[in-house]
């Protein structure tokens, strides 16, 4: 038989890894020991799965790898927020982030090289697209970040997918991640404490409500389709009365209790008035919601400002007022540029739109 490249476990959920051994004529059953060791155990080395006979572990060996992605950076904020660098499967670098805060270890998880939708305020879409993350490079983020807590005795909590990307841009992969994310064999992160984020990708959002129920947020950031075009351009194809259909149609599939986080980031002057908040009240008033508010987080040349905390306070009120649930989301980690939006990762193959973005940072410093 000629020989084939090995198959990264890492890319397959349990019914992929069921499978995987089927067709080699193993029992099904194999793939729930081997998860145990990887994702329990934290072993990767095939050779110390001693409840595999010597045969499947030489078999496993042959054919089969537990590749992660690879650490490039790492760096600590002094507020305990980590961030690492990893280069994924394609050669690039995206970037992982923890947060610890009371009690709990949130990860933030990148699921593409750049992103292609290029919304106004953040700094990922200004350097473009440069491929998908293939499943093992997703949970690998999951795996190298618990593998850090493990050793001091803690364990990833809560995932959510709001690092670099597009995840509903990425469907197949961010889903075999999340199924992994959440199987009691692999990391048993319960649905609610794993989150998609997206910017409105419509026909992600019914796929996904057909495949599962983990928690999902939608990147909203305004309450009309004239400012909404603007700020995040896949409105444009998917405006607003469409986005918010889909949301109701995932909310029906969750239950009375669970609800949506609709994000808003507040930029000064454009969307964070007290009429704003007046309108995004009475946009979301039959969408089950709590919402999420996130001062903008300034990279260079962005063109935007962050509002002043009476305006983040004034806006976050009114909502409140209106019935709401609104959380305001402190920035953490923003002394590593670790920050919402201000994942960048080093993209090799450098995109005409990422030297536009330089030139245009030069002028500046230039001026
Ligand atoms: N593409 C997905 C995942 C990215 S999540 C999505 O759009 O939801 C990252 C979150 O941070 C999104 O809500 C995004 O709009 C927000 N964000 C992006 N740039 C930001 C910035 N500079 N300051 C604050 N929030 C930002």
């Amino acid at each position: 038989m000629a020989d084939v490249a090995p198959v990264n476990l890492f890319s397959l959920d349990r019914d992929g890894l069921e499978r995987f051994f089927a067709a080699h004529g193993e029992k099904p059953f194999r793939a729930r020991q081997v998860m145990k060791w990887v994702y329990h155990a934290g072993v990767l080395d095939f050779a110390a799965m001693t409840d595999l006979s010597m045969r499947q572990r030489e078999l496993l060996a042959r054919i089969a790898t537990l590749r992660l992605p690879e650490v490039v950076a790492r760096r600590e904020s002094r507020d305990g927020t980590i961030k690492w660098a990893v280069r994924v499967g394609n050669g690039n670098d995206v970037e992982t982030v923890l947060i610890p805060e009371r009690g709990r270890n949130t990860l933030c998880v990148s699921s593409q090289v750049g992103c292609m939708l290029d919304c106004s305020f953040c700094s990922t879409g200004k350097q473009g697209f440069n491929g998908n993350l293939d499943a093992a490079d997703i949970i690998g983020q999951v795996w190298l970040a618990n593998a850090e807590l493990a050793a001091r005795g803690e364990s990833v909590t809560n995932v959510v997918l709001m690092g670099m990307g597009e995840p509903l841009l990425n469907f197949d992969n961010v889903l075999v991640a999340t199924n992994l994310m959440m199987d009691d064999l692999a990391f048993g992160i319960s649905k609610r404490r794993v989150t998609v984020s997206t910017a409105g990708v419509v026909p992600g959002i019914y796929r996904l409500a057909e495949t599962t129920d983990l928690s999902l947020a939608i990147s909203l950031h305004a309450p009309n389709d004239a400012l909404r075009d603007e700020l995040v351009p896949i409105n444009r194809k998917y405006p607003i009365a469409t986005l918010l259909e889909a949301c109701r149609h995932y909310l029906s599939g969750l239950g009375d209790k669970r609800t949506l986080t609709m994000e808003y980031t507040l930029l000064k002057g454009v969307n964070d008035s007290i009429a704003h908040a007046r309108e995004l009240a009475a946009l979301l008033r039959d969408v089950r919601c709590k919402i999420n508010l996130i001062p903008f987080n300034p990279f260079p040349a962005s063109g935007y400002e962050r509002p002043d905390m009476t305006v983040v306070r004034a806006f976050q009120t009114h909502l409140l007022n209106a019935g709401y649930a609104t959380m305001l989301r402190t920035t953490r980690g923003d002394d590593i540029n670790a920050a919402c939006g201000q994942l960048v990762g080093q993209v090799q193959d450098r995109t005409r739109r990422q030297a536009r973005y330089i030139a245009r940072v030069q002028a500046q410093e230039v001026a």
